[in-house]
């Protein structure tokens, strides 16, 4: 029997174990739109704990949890600050202009790292004729830059290049839980200094649904209306939040395990005369093709037969994800699949 594929396209492909199953078979619920859901808030007080932020809301998606935050910072006719390659700008089609208002102002950064002083330099003089800029939004770990992590040091520049410009800042934390393990500090720590920070719990965490929006408390009634409006209100979400509690006590102190698996991967296709890994800073690893005759798109399906799933990302360039369902051995297996196949 062939063994099922090694799924490295992404960190939301894993399957709920079935601890989190029975978790979520077993949670106490309510309905959370009608008059409060006892798990759901529960999630929602630890992952503001965890975030230092005074309070925090529950949502579907990261997406939804991001256009509440970008709503809740900004007015329509204002603009965003962003990395070029934000998932807010190229992952959430267009969402920031179509629901809130909002002209995006994207950044163009050499490796994807945002800095105080490539903020400094996006403002403007204030004139009667350009857009007011409102808000800036950052990205940790930057998923497309491969999961590139901005420690406290880089966060602090931004968020103080923000403060003195009247910038609010949203941190798109949807994997924040790897760019605090790989940064070697508490997630809160990074969040320090944001307006609005979404989190993840269906990547690295491993559950099946949910994110969280932190924010403080004056602000829950606002993001609630925001939720509803976008049609986030869910019913018996403890089934949902269960989950999250669940990999809160048993998968976010692994998540280094990832980070580990990832630059052995890397290490180990490393030198190849096919493909060239990137030096990973969390669970991404981005292999860019080196022959003229390779694609993505032909690479990723002779791999995908080959035992090892890989994702398209760009011209020439395949993504990589470890994840809560990846091991050392599978990431081993697959690089050795990668080598073979391309040889
Ligand atoms: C996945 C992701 C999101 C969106 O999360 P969904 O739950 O897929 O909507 C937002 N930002 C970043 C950086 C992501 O990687």
């Amino acid at each position: 029997m062939t063994p099922p594929p090694i799924d490295l396209r992404s960190d939301t492909v894993t399957k709920p174990s079935p601890g989190m199953r029975r978790a979520m078979a077993e949670a106490e619920v309510g309905d959370d739109v009608l008059d409060g859901d006892p798990t759901t808030r529960r999630l929602e007080q630890r992952i503001a704990e965890l975030l230092g932020t005074e309070d925090a809301l529950f949502f579907p998606s990261g997406t939804q949890a991001n256009q509440t935050g970008i709503a809740l910072v900004t007015e329509p006719g204002t603009e965003l600050l962003l990395e070029a390659n934000a998932h807010l700008v190229h992952s959430e089609v267009a969402g920031v202009a179509a629901l809130s208002g909002v002209q995006i102002r994207p950044i163009t950064t050499p490796e994807g790292l945002l800095t105080a002083d490539l903020v400094r330099g996006a403002l403007r003089a204030p004139s009667p004729h350009v857009p007011r800029i409102r808000a800036l939004a950052i990205e940790n770990t930057h998923n497309t830059a491969g999961g590139r992590v901005l420690d406290a040091a880089g966060v602090d520049g931004l968020t103080r290049a923000a403060r003195d410009a009247r910038l609010a800042v949203h941190l798109d934390g949807a994997r924040l839980w790897n760019a605090a393990v790989a940064a070697g500090v508490a997630p809160a720590r990074l969040a320090q200094g944001a307006d609005t920070v979404m989190v993840s719990i269906s990547k690295g965490l491993g559950c099946p649904v949910g994110s969280c929006l932190g924010f403080k408390r004056e602000w829950r009634a606002r993001a609630w209306e925001i939720r509803k409006r976008l049609g986030g209100g869910m019913r018996q979400s403890g089934i949902l939040a269960a989950a999250g509690l669940y990999a809160l006590d048993h998968n976010l102190a692994r998540i280094g395990e990832d980070h580990a698996n990832a630059k052995r991967f890397a290490e180990l296709l490393s030198g190849s005369p096919t493909v060239r890994p990137s030096a990973p800073e969390s669970n991404i690893v981005m292999v860019d093709l080196l022959r003229s005759g390779d694609t993505p798109e032909s690479v990723s399906q002779r791999l995908a037969q080959a035992g090892v799933r890989l994702a398209p990302w760009g011209p020439r360039r395949l993504r990589a994800v470890t994840h809560l369902d990846i091991t050392r051995a599978d990431v081993e297996r697959a690089a050795r699949i990668i080598l073979e196949t391309l040889a």
